[in-house]
């Protein structure tokens, strides 16, 4: 295999050499407990409050505020268990039919014990309905988690607007914000959330890492109980060199949102413009007016995604399918599924997740192999319109 092209960063990002220079340290010679009493525990711990104030800037929150979690699903089931079980079984569970298992999990096991549980639809671009949120809102009295940004087709949903109908009727708001962080800008000063998920690996940091934005003022019961560190709210010795990479991720995220982002966003540009030009019968799944600046979701009719992929594959190209759910089946995820994808589009549908490693010889080679993979299955598809 003589290239190799990952455009598969939704799924997980490279570790940013930063990154892992300045982990370094915390495995080889300031390795102590942070909770320690002696002067080597205090120096660690240094270095956690410094990451912990590195996270907060990203989002504009205040340090105190921050919770580090081992990955964006603890994020989120510490976000709805801690809050729904505050709010008691009269309060309502609103979220939308095209969350992550790790929101729509946790939101379906506080169904089976009593909660009412809404799951809003999405248009066909995966936008969210708010006429259908305003009429789940009545009554208030609820936990609303809504993701920022969809991970499969990259539809951002109007968070601004959604925090502030929450707030209008005394709600908690929580959001997933994975697939965000990094890439758009965020505020918590001007964005009435009260809690947000993010995770490490999305923003090249490694796995195995993740915070929890948590309002000051809001109630929140601790999901993970044990000794006294993140100020009580979640046990267990702190994480101390893949916080200070999270950190460093962080401040590199900051540093090159503006600049990265355009320039990502123009390189996928064009590689969708470049795939629907070559590709008869493709198109684009999501909300192309409101979507992450580096991710292209797109079907290619009659033929299925896993055999694209498999064929990129062979030829150094890891992309992703956004038919296949995470069981190893071949049926069309949920996500898809929710936006009413046409039955023909619905099992050939590709993301591709670019980064800043991408690069514009990376988008030369897959528009110059994918039309002929594409080309090849539909040769071979007992579907393809004669
Ligand atoms: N939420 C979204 C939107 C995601 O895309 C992911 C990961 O793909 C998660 C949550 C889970 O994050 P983690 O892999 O850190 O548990």
């Amino acid at each position: 295999m003589s290239r190799f092209v990952y455009l598969d960063n939704n799924a997980t990002t490279r570790v940013a050499p930063e990154v892992r220079d300045a982990m370094l340290p915390f495995f080889d010679t300031l390795w102590g407990n942070p909770s320690s009493m002696h002067q080597f525990g205090g120096r660690v711990m240094r270095h956690v409050a410094e990451a912990r104030g590195k996270l907060a800037a990203l989002i504009h929150a205040d340090p105190s505020e921050i919770i580090f979690t081992s990955c964006g699903t603890e994020s989120d089931n510490a976000a709805i268990y801690g809050a729904a079980e505050i709010l008691g079984p009269r309060a309502r569970i609103i979220t939308s039919r095209v969350e992550h298992p790790a929101v729509l999990g946790p939101c379906r096991h506080f169904r089976e014990h009593g909660y009412t549980v809404v799951e809003l639809p999405v248009d066909g671009v995966g936008q969210l309905d708010l006429g259908a949120l305003r009429e789940a809102l009545y009554g208030g009295n609820c936990l609303v988690s809504l993701m920022w940004a969809n991970n499969e087709t990259g539809t951002v949903f109007p968070i601004d607007e959604v925090a502030a109908l929450v707030k209008s009727v005394g709600g908690v708001f929580h959001t997933d914000a994975v697939q965000a962080v990094g890439k758009l800008p965020i505020d918590v000063r001007t964005t009435p959330v009260d809690l947000l998920s993010l995770s490490g690996h999305k923003i090249h940091a490694p796995k195995g890492i993740g915070a929890l934005y948590v309002r000051r003022g809001t109630r929140l019961q601790t999901f993970m109980i044990g000794g006294h560190q993140e100020n009580g709210r979640r046990g267990g010795t702190e994480n101390v060199p893949y916080i200070v990479g999270l950190g460093r991720a962080a401040e590199l995220a900051a540093a090159g949102m503006a600049e990265e982002g355009t320039r990502v966003a123009a390189l996928r540009d064009r590689l969708e413009a470049g795939l629907l030009a070559t590709c008869p019968d493709a198109r684009v799944n999501g909300d192309t007016h409101h979507r992450l600046p580096n991710t292209l979701n797109i079907s290619f009719e009659f033929i299925e995604g896993e055999a694209i992929l498999y064929h990129l594959s062979d030829l150094g190209i890891s992309a992703s399918s956004g038919s296949a759910c995470s069981s190893g089946s071949l049926e069309p995820s949920h996500v898809i599924r929710a936006m009413g994808v046409p039955f023909t589009a619905v099992h050939g549908s590709i993301r591709f997740s670019l980064s800043r490693y991408t690069t514009d010889d990376d988008i030369d080679y897959v528009l110059e192999q994918t039309p002929r993979v594409v080309a090849r299955l539909r040769a071979m598809s007992p579907f393809v319109r004669g």
